[in-house]
């Protein structure tokens, strides 16, 4: 697409009440402190408007990165650096390549821009990606609760409603019991997940071992994000698949032995953004059945989010929130940054 000028951007912070608590091994989250990036950006004196929505949550516990500390990177380091034309989408990252990390706030002003490129060029984002279908089956993640009967109830509810895939959140003492309750609720032929976000250590391989019997589609970031070789050893005892999470590795890179890491999954704005999605699956070979091209479908279905969806976390569903303000508890808070 045509180079453009960023001739505006605004921060916006939102605060979005949860419709029902969501608990993981990390903590409950009843609220969604939103962080969302609006470019105004010049086309050849054309001028659109783009909105990209940073997913860093309010604490650094569940990432590195958390919510003022992304505003702060935005606006000091990553604007700044994006102002100067011409600019696109794609060649974003190697604009702002100076600033390590910080994944989630690139990926935010990385979107509004291609979210203004693609409305300037009158071009949707599925379009874009070449998508070949409109809709997809959708997954669901389901957290903790204090007793295993809610949990069925939850889940019953959300295989009534349609989903396709059920996630469930893991901890030692909520596992096995757990996993086996719903995989006798969802039956044998349901695709069923699990997630233990970093809350196992080596020490449990054996008993995580003992979820093969429940064929599951994968297990989720089970060790601490930098312990590979705990990963190794694990996929190596266990005919699960193992699944690396979002930031653990360089998603969209070839650095990903696949001898380790059998699964991957992500959302495109923890590692990358569209943009360098896009470009990472249309170049990388595919090592073996489940990356990178698994890893893209796991994306693609997280991205879609049905407006049903109890975790509102999709740009279109904050951005039509951002436009009946006011939002939840709280006002939106915003401040402009004009080159
Ligand atoms: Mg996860």
């Amino acid at each position: 697409m045509s180079p453009g000028a960023i001739v505006g951007v605004e921060l916006r912070r939102i605060m979005l009440d949860l419709v029902t608590p969501f608990r993981t091994s990390f903590g409950e989250q009843t609220s969604r402190d939103v962080l969302l990036v609006a470019v105004t950006v010049d086309h050849d004196g054309a001028v659109t408007k783009g909105w990209g929505e940073c997913v860093a949550l309010s604490d650094p516990h569940y990432s590195p990165e958390f919510v003022d500390g992304a505003q702060l990177v935005l606006a000091e380091h990553l604007v700044p650096l994006a102002r100067a034309a011409p600019l696109t989408a794609e060649t974003f990252r190697d604009r702002v390549a100076s600033v390590k990390g910080h994944q989630m706030a690139k990926a935010a002003l990385e979107m509004a821009l291609l979210d203004a490129e693609l409305r300037h060029a009158e071009r949707s984002f599925g379009e874009w990606l070449g998508v070949a279908r409109t809709t997809v089956p959708s997954g669901v993640s389901v957290g903790i609760f204090d007793e295993t009967e809610r949990l069925l109830a939850e889940v019953a509810d959300y295989v009534a409603a349609g989903y396709a895939r059920i996630k469930l959140k893991i901890q030692p003492g909520w596992d096995l019991e757990q996993v086996a309750a719903v995989r006798s609720l969802v039956g044998a032929d349901a695709a069923l997940q699990v997630d233990a976000n970093t809350a196992y250590t080596r020490d449990d391989i054996g008993h995580l071992c003992a979820l093969d019997e429940f064929d599951l589609l994968l297990i989720e970031q089970p060790l601490a994000e930098d312990d590979l070789l705990g990963h190794v050893q694990l996929a190596q005892a266990s005919r699960t698949p193992v699944c690396s999470t979002s930031r653990s590795t360089r998603c969209g890179s070839r650095s990903m032995p696949s001898s380790w890491a059998p699964a991957a999954s992500s959302t495109s704005s923890r590692v990358a953004s569209a943009a360098t999605w896009r470009r990472g699956a249309s170049t990388t070979p595919a090592p073996h059945a489940r990356w990178p091209c698994g890893a893209v479908e796991w994306w693609r279905r997280e991205s879609v989010v049905p407006p049903t969806s109890r975790s509102p976390r999709s740009l279109v569903s904050l951005c039509r929130a951002t436009s009946a303000a006011p939002i939840g508890s709280g006002s939106a808070t915003s401040s402009s940054i004009r080159s």
